[in-house]
Protein backbone atom coordinates (compact mmCIF):
# COMPACT_ATOMS: atom_id res chain seq x y z
CA UNK A 1 0.00 0.00 0.00
CA UNK A 2 1.66 3.72 -1.12
CA UNK A 3 0.61 6.63 0.46
CA UNK A 4 0.39 9.83 -1.58
CA UNK A 5 0.61 13.69 0.02
CA UNK A 6 -0.06 16.30 -2.18
CA UNK A 7 0.39 19.47 -0.39
CA UNK A 8 -0.49 23.27 -1.77
CA UNK A 9 -1.76 26.55 -1.52
CA UNK A 10 -4.80 27.52 -3.02
CA UNK A 11 -4.90 27.54 -6.82
CA UNK A 12 -1.76 25.31 -7.05
CA UNK A 13 -3.89 22.76 -9.32
CA UNK A 14 -4.13 20.27 -6.36
CA UNK A 15 -7.83 19.10 -6.97
CA UNK A 16 -6.52 18.27 -10.87
CA UNK A 17 -3.01 17.02 -10.17
CA UNK A 18 -4.68 14.47 -7.55
CA UNK A 19 -7.56 13.22 -9.99
CA UNK A 20 -4.77 12.54 -12.48
CA UNK A 21 -3.00 10.67 -10.44
CA UNK A 22 -6.11 8.77 -9.69
CA UNK A 23 -6.41 7.63 -13.23
CA UNK A 24 -2.84 7.48 -13.97
CA UNK A 25 -2.27 4.79 -11.20
CA UNK A 26 -5.57 4.05 -10.02
CA UNK A 27 -4.39 4.99 -6.64
CA UNK A 28 -7.85 6.05 -4.44
CA UNK A 29 -8.05 10.17 -4.18
CA UNK A 30 -9.24 11.07 -0.39
CA UNK A 31 -10.12 15.00 0.46
CA UNK A 32 -11.16 15.11 4.24
CA UNK A 33 -13.21 18.21 2.84
CA UNK A 34 -14.91 15.69 0.89
CA UNK A 35 -15.57 13.65 3.79
CA UNK A 36 -16.76 16.07 6.05
CA UNK A 37 -19.37 17.41 3.53
CA UNK A 38 -20.43 13.98 3.19
CA UNK A 39 -21.12 13.37 6.66
CA UNK A 40 -22.95 16.89 6.83
CA UNK A 41 -24.91 16.21 4.32
CA UNK A 42 -25.77 12.64 5.64
CA UNK A 43 -26.79 14.54 8.89
CA UNK A 44 -24.84 11.63 10.51
CA UNK A 45 -24.12 12.30 14.80
CA UNK A 46 -20.43 13.69 13.42
CA UNK A 47 -22.08 15.51 10.77
CA UNK A 48 -24.36 17.64 12.65
CA UNK A 49 -21.33 18.07 15.72
CA UNK A 50 -19.14 19.52 12.39
CA UNK A 51 -21.90 21.89 11.69
CA UNK A 52 -22.60 22.95 15.11
CA UNK A 53 -18.21 23.94 15.37
CA UNK A 54 -18.25 25.26 11.69
CA UNK A 55 -21.54 27.78 12.35
CA UNK A 56 -19.64 28.96 15.07
CA UNK A 57 -16.46 29.86 12.90
CA UNK A 58 -14.83 26.92 14.71
CA UNK A 59 -12.76 23.68 12.70
CA UNK A 60 -13.35 19.88 13.43
CA UNK A 61 -11.14 18.46 15.73
CA UNK A 62 -8.34 16.72 14.67
CA UNK A 63 -9.66 13.63 16.41
CA UNK A 64 -12.89 13.71 14.31
CA UNK A 65 -10.94 14.37 10.96
CA UNK A 66 -8.73 11.26 12.32
CA UNK A 67 -11.80 9.41 12.49
CA UNK A 68 -13.32 9.90 9.20
CA UNK A 69 -10.35 8.91 7.68
CA UNK A 70 -10.42 5.85 9.64
CA UNK A 71 -13.29 4.86 8.93
CA UNK A 72 -12.55 5.48 5.03
CA UNK A 73 -9.31 3.89 4.68
CA UNK A 74 -11.21 0.42 7.05
CA UNK A 75 -13.59 0.63 3.08
CA UNK A 76 -11.34 -1.75 1.88
CA UNK A 77 -10.87 -0.40 -1.64
CA UNK A 78 -7.59 1.08 -1.71
CA UNK A 79 -6.05 -1.36 -3.83
CA UNK A 80 -2.97 0.18 -4.84
CA UNK A 81 -2.55 2.92 -2.41
CA UNK A 82 -4.02 6.23 -1.93
CA UNK A 83 -3.67 10.14 -1.88
CA UNK A 84 -4.41 12.43 0.43
CA UNK A 85 -5.62 16.10 -0.47
CA UNK A 86 -6.26 18.63 2.15
CA UNK A 87 -4.79 16.32 4.85
CA UNK A 88 -2.97 16.20 7.05
CA UNK A 89 -3.23 20.10 8.22
CA UNK A 90 -1.27 20.48 11.42
CA UNK A 91 1.73 18.83 12.94
CA UNK A 92 -1.06 16.74 15.24
CA UNK A 93 -2.32 15.15 12.18
CA UNK A 94 1.06 14.64 10.84
CA UNK A 95 2.28 12.63 13.65
CA UNK A 96 -1.02 10.56 13.96
CA UNK A 97 -0.57 9.82 10.41
CA UNK A 98 2.42 8.47 10.64
CA UNK A 99 0.99 5.91 12.90
CA UNK A 100 -0.86 4.11 10.31
CA UNK A 101 1.43 2.50 8.22
CA UNK A 102 1.96 2.26 4.67
CA UNK A 103 4.53 0.57 2.82
CA UNK A 104 5.70 3.94 1.05
CA UNK A 105 5.00 7.64 1.84
CA UNK A 106 5.46 10.80 -0.33
CA UNK A 107 4.71 14.39 -0.03
CA UNK A 108 4.35 16.04 -2.62
CA UNK A 109 4.13 20.11 -2.11
CA UNK A 110 2.99 21.36 -5.39
CA UNK A 111 5.18 25.11 -4.82
CA UNK A 112 4.23 27.97 -5.96
CA UNK A 113 7.27 29.46 -7.41
CA UNK A 114 5.86 32.40 -9.46
CA UNK A 115 2.89 33.84 -7.29
CA UNK A 116 1.37 36.14 -9.93
CA UNK A 117 0.82 33.12 -12.47
CA UNK A 118 -1.37 31.65 -9.50
CA UNK A 119 -2.91 34.96 -8.43
CA UNK A 120 -3.92 35.00 -12.04
CA UNK A 121 -5.52 32.28 -12.39
CA UNK A 122 -7.30 32.25 -9.59
CA UNK A 123 -8.77 36.34 -9.93
CA UNK A 124 -9.93 34.90 -13.55
CA UNK A 125 -11.69 31.93 -12.00
CA UNK A 126 -15.85 32.16 -12.74
CA UNK A 127 -17.97 29.82 -10.42
CA UNK A 128 -21.61 28.86 -10.98
CA UNK A 129 -23.68 30.15 -8.03
CA UNK A 130 -25.80 27.11 -9.23
CA UNK A 131 -23.76 23.80 -9.15
CA UNK A 132 -20.19 25.15 -8.35
CA UNK A 133 -18.63 24.36 -11.82
CA UNK A 134 -15.53 26.12 -12.52
CA UNK A 135 -14.88 28.33 -15.51
CA UNK A 136 -11.95 30.72 -16.19
CA UNK A 137 -12.60 33.79 -17.77
CA UNK A 138 -8.99 33.06 -19.86
CA UNK A 139 -8.26 29.92 -20.00
CA UNK A 140 -11.83 28.12 -20.43
CA UNK A 141 -14.78 30.28 -20.37
CA UNK A 142 -18.69 29.45 -20.47
CA UNK A 143 -19.74 28.99 -24.30
CA UNK A 144 -22.37 31.65 -23.10
CA UNK A 145 -21.31 34.60 -21.21
CA UNK A 146 -22.64 34.63 -17.63
CA UNK A 147 -24.09 31.73 -17.90
CA UNK A 148 -23.36 27.76 -16.86
CA UNK A 149 -22.67 25.26 -19.58
CA UNK A 150 -24.00 22.32 -17.58
CA UNK A 151 -27.08 23.84 -15.82
CA UNK A 152 -27.56 27.09 -17.27
CA UNK A 153 -27.30 28.86 -13.99
CA UNK A 154 -25.41 32.06 -13.21
CA UNK A 155 -21.63 32.17 -13.57
CA UNK A 156 -19.79 35.12 -11.65
CA UNK A 157 -16.30 35.53 -9.94
CA UNK A 158 -16.46 34.45 -6.59
CA UNK A 159 -16.49 37.52 -3.74
CA UNK A 160 -13.17 35.83 -2.26
CA UNK A 161 -11.48 35.24 -5.53
CA UNK A 162 -9.93 39.20 -5.42
CA UNK A 163 -6.00 39.69 -5.59
CA UNK A 164 -5.83 41.11 -2.11
CA UNK A 165 -8.37 37.92 -0.44
CA UNK A 166 -5.93 35.38 -3.08
CA UNK A 167 -3.03 36.92 -1.74
CA UNK A 168 -3.84 36.56 1.73
CA UNK A 169 -4.93 33.27 1.56
CA UNK A 170 -1.50 32.14 0.01
CA UNK A 171 0.25 33.80 2.54
CA UNK A 172 -1.90 31.68 5.39
CA UNK A 173 -1.94 28.67 4.08
CA UNK A 174 1.71 28.65 3.49
CA UNK A 175 2.58 29.63 7.21
CA UNK A 176 -0.20 27.08 8.48
CA UNK A 177 1.76 24.43 6.79
CA UNK A 178 4.93 24.90 7.00
CA UNK A 179 5.26 22.30 9.99
CA UNK A 180 3.56 19.85 8.42
CA UNK A 181 6.06 20.39 5.13
CA UNK A 182 9.22 20.44 7.64
CA UNK A 183 8.14 17.23 9.20
CA UNK A 184 8.14 15.67 5.96
CA UNK A 185 11.41 17.46 5.27
CA UNK A 186 12.92 16.29 8.54
CA UNK A 187 11.62 12.46 7.21
CA UNK A 188 13.15 12.56 3.82
CA UNK A 189 9.65 12.33 2.31
CA UNK A 190 9.19 15.20 0.98
CA UNK A 191 9.36 16.41 -2.52
CA UNK A 192 9.10 19.94 -4.12
CA UNK A 193 7.37 20.45 -7.47
CA UNK A 194 6.76 23.73 -9.39
CA UNK A 195 3.02 24.48 -9.23
CA UNK A 196 3.37 27.21 -11.79
CA UNK A 197 3.80 25.25 -14.92
CA UNK A 198 0.86 23.97 -17.61
CA UNK A 199 -1.58 21.19 -15.50
CA UNK A 200 0.71 18.58 -18.05
CA UNK A 201 4.18 19.83 -16.97
CA UNK A 202 3.29 19.62 -13.24
CA UNK A 203 1.42 16.39 -13.92
CA UNK A 204 5.12 15.22 -15.48
CA UNK A 205 6.81 16.29 -12.68
CA UNK A 206 4.74 14.39 -10.10
CA UNK A 207 5.02 11.22 -12.34
CA UNK A 208 8.84 11.89 -12.16
CA UNK A 209 8.93 11.40 -8.16
CA UNK A 210 6.55 8.39 -8.09
CA UNK A 211 7.97 6.52 -11.10
ZN1 LIG B 1 -23.91 25.24 -13.18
Amino acid sequence: MKRIILFGAPGCGKGTQADALEQQYGYKKISTGDLVRAEVAAQTPIGLEIKTLTEMGRLAPDETILKLLKNRLAQGDLLNGYILDGFPRTLAQAEELSRMTVDTETAIYLKIVNEDVVVGRLTSRLTCSQCGAIFNSVSNPPRKAGLCDLCGGPVRQRADDNEETVRRRINVYREQTQPVIDYYKRLGKLHEVDASGTIEEVSAAISGVLN
